[in-house]
């Protein structure tokens, strides 16, 4: 009696999911909902890579509301006649243009 011959190839070594660490028994070597998340993940990441916009800090750019007072550098809101350094306030640009 002659026994079946032992293929040349016998159980081909699994392949784990890089992404569960489960074994996978897909040609890829990972499970299809597994790279979906991967795919995902993935993209997620490019997501989190874009620059954000950044708002800018009112050191520099001041809000319509506000001015800086040219003693102390302050910013003070625009309704405000006297800053907190006593300076006077001049009154906005509009009104500076009269006769
Ligand atoms: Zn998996
Ligand atoms: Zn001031």
């Amino acid at each position: 009696m002659i026994s079946k011959p032992v293929p040349l190839y016998s159980a081909p070594l699994r392949k784990r999911c890089p992404v569960c660490g489960f074994t996978s028994y897909s040609a890829e070597g990972i499970h299809p909902q597994c790279a979906a998340e991967q795919a995902d993940a993935e993209r997620l990441a490019e997501y989190k890579r874009a620059p954000k916009p950044v708002k800018p800090k009112s050191t520099s750019g001041l809000h319509a509301w506000q001015r800086l007072c040219r003693k102390c550098k302050a910013v003070v809101h625009v309704r405000k006649t006297i800053c907190q350094c006593g300076h006077i306030l001049t009154a906005t640009k509009r009104d500076s243009g009269g006769p």
